[in-house]
């Protein structure tokens, strides 16, 4: 699927363990390819997971931020919890003309 990430299109897919490269990671995100690529036999949450990882991987380096692996494990954890417990999320408020 293309993910639009800070004005730039990124391709997020699924793939196997083999095309993963050296089998280390579960994601990888290649920044100037504009390309996430997820390991396919995690479970949907892990998945998830580990795409919200990339996409902080994407804007720590795009953004400079220095965020460290442990920071981002954290972050990508909160923010699928926060997401999956509320979907709704960005339906709280009337629309400004309203
Ligand atoms: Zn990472």
């Amino acid at each position: 699927m293309k993910i639009r990430v800070m004005g730039e299109d990124v391709e997020a897919k699924l793939y196997s363990k083999s095309e993963m490269g050296d089998g280390k990671y579960s994601g990888r995100a290649f920044l100037l390819q504009g390309k996430i690529k997820i390991w396919k036999d995690m479970s949907k949450q892990v998945q998830e997971e580990n795409l919200l990882h990339e996409l902080i991987h994407y804007a720590d380096e795009k953004m400079v931020l220095g965020l460290t692996e442990k920071t981002i494990i954290r972050l990508a954890s909160f923010f699928h919890a926060l997401i999956s417990d509320n979907p709704e999320i960005f339906k709280f408020t009337p629309k400004l003309e309203e």
